[in-house]
């Protein structure tokens, strides 16, 4: 399988490129030639199949020989070592949850996947690999554990100072050894906007061998296809599903977005956003405006500019009517969220995170439009990750998972920076030695 650039589709390279460069050469997000279709026949055997056998059949159609087959096998092992379970919160409500892994966060499942293809190409390459990731929160502390000891890689994390929850900070923040926290006097924005100028700069990427673990990178998109597989075989009755997604940066649901796309019948997607509302918005007029992003109690998907737009677009060729027909947009502010999550927790005792709530709010409004659906919201994080909202939100106390008390126990250090570029730029060469 070969990949191009959404800005230049003549301009194939191999997964190994795609994997190691991130970013495209001219700025586009890399998405597969061509999107493989499992025929019908493959749908009615899946809820016998295992989530690493899922994942597996999933993955390999887009590896194919990048990879040795054994070798893909144990990467998915190692990347899928937990389990995803379909939770019934009410008829026709779904949660899926996502945060069984080692950080709690969906963004393991990506970070775990990309952190073993890296190393595999690296070897490959003689060269010590330097990550860079922006992160609002969550992309960091699962990017950082799953890079955590890798040889031959080093992480520089960069996230905006005083702008993630506690939990968070402390998740990549305390980890030493080849990771490296930057806090960066700014908002994820402009986080994200350093690891894009480091990328396009010729004396960094000569010096050092540079690539991104952001939610741009290919090696994190394709293992979030899995999931919509593994739950939709589980699901007990199958007449149109619909998917809701709490989104920020839109990695998850262009994910789901290709599942479809290899024949999973999925019958419709919510795009569920807070108050940047950029694609919903988009969606009912047209217009994309990117925005700086708005600060909100599910800060994980603060983000003003979604950076898998250009994907979402590409899939759709640029249609507007054809991605409205697949996708409906709703944006919720943080007073609905924290009135739904009471809601929800006193009709049915079931804790959502802030993200999560999102995902359920999208899914409800959908379903008064179109009563009957099938209807799986993602919960993309452990409510424990956002302590301090939920626990005043719901006014009872929430149990530590044993994952989080061993970062809580550890020492924070980080390393200051500004927001411009020449101050980053000038600090990378001293983090790196
Ligand atoms: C990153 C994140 C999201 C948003 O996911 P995208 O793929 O960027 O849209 C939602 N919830 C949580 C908890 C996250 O960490």
């Amino acid at each position: 399988m070969k990949f191009y650039s959404t800005n230049n589709p003549k301009q194939l390279v191999s997964l190994q490129e795609a994997v190691v460069n991130g970013l495209a050469p001219d700025n586009g997000l890399y998405m597969p030639e061509q999107i493989p279709v499992f025929s019908s026949e493959y749908f009615t055997t899946l809820h016998n199949k295992s989530f690493q056998e899922i994942a597996f059949d999933v993955a390999n159609v887009f590896v194919e020989d990048a990879i040795p087959t054994e070798h893909l096998k144990r990467i998915i092992d190692h990347t899928i070592s937990f389990d995803a379970p379909l939770v019934k919160i009410e008829k026709n409500v779904f949660a899926l949850e996502l945060f069984h892994g080692p950080t709690l966060a969906f963004k393991d499942f990506g970070a775990r996947f990309m952190s073993q293809l890296l190393s595999h190409f690296a070897q490959q390459q003689n060269r010590e690999i330097v990550i860079l990731v922006a992160t609002s929160g969550d992309t960091g502390s699962a990017v950082a554990n799953g890079f955590l000891g890798v040889p031959g890689t080093r992480v520089v994390v960069l996230y905006p100072s005083g702008k993630v929850s506690d939990i968070q900070e402390k998740q990549f923040t305390t980890l030493g050894e080849n990771i490296t926290a930057l806090e960066i006097e700014g908002t994820f924005d402009d986080c994200q906007r350093l690891v894009k100028q480091a990328f396009l700069d010729e004396e960094l990427k000569t010096k050092f061998f540079l690539t991104s673990a952001n939610s741009i990178n290919i090696a994190r998109l394709i293992p979030q296809a899995f999931y919509y597989f593994y739950a939709w075989s589980r699901l007990p009755e199958k007449e149109k599903v619909v998917f809701s997604i709490p989104s920020g940066n839109f990695g998850n649901l262009t994910a789901g977005l290709i599942a479809k796309r290899m024949g999973l019948p999925i019958h419709h997607f919510v795009a569920a956003t807070n108050k940047n509302d950029i694609v919903p918005h988009y969606l009912i007029t047209k217009e994309f405006l990117p925005k700086p992003s708005l600060s909100t109690i599910s800060n994980a998907m603060d983000v003003g500019n979604p950076s898998n737009f250009a994907r979402m677009l590409d899939l759709f060729r640029h249609n507007h009517d054809a991605m409205l027909k697949e996708i409906t947009g709703y944006s919720f502010s943080d007073d609905e969220t924290r009135e739904i999550m009471r809601n929800v927790f006193s009709k049915s005792g079931y804790t959502l995170d802030p993200h999560g709530a999102i995902g359920y709010l999208g899914l409800k409004k959908s379903q008064v439009q179109n009563p009957n659906t099938v209807g799986v919201f993602l919960e993309t994080a452990h409510p424990a990750k956002f302590l301090d909202v939920v626990e005043a939100t719901l006014q009872t106390k929430i149990t530590m998972p044993d994952g989080l008390n061993y970062f809580l126990n550890r020492k924070k250090e980080t390393l200051k920076c500004q927001s411009d570029f020449s101050s980053f730029k000038n600090l990378l060469p001293t983090i790196l030695s």
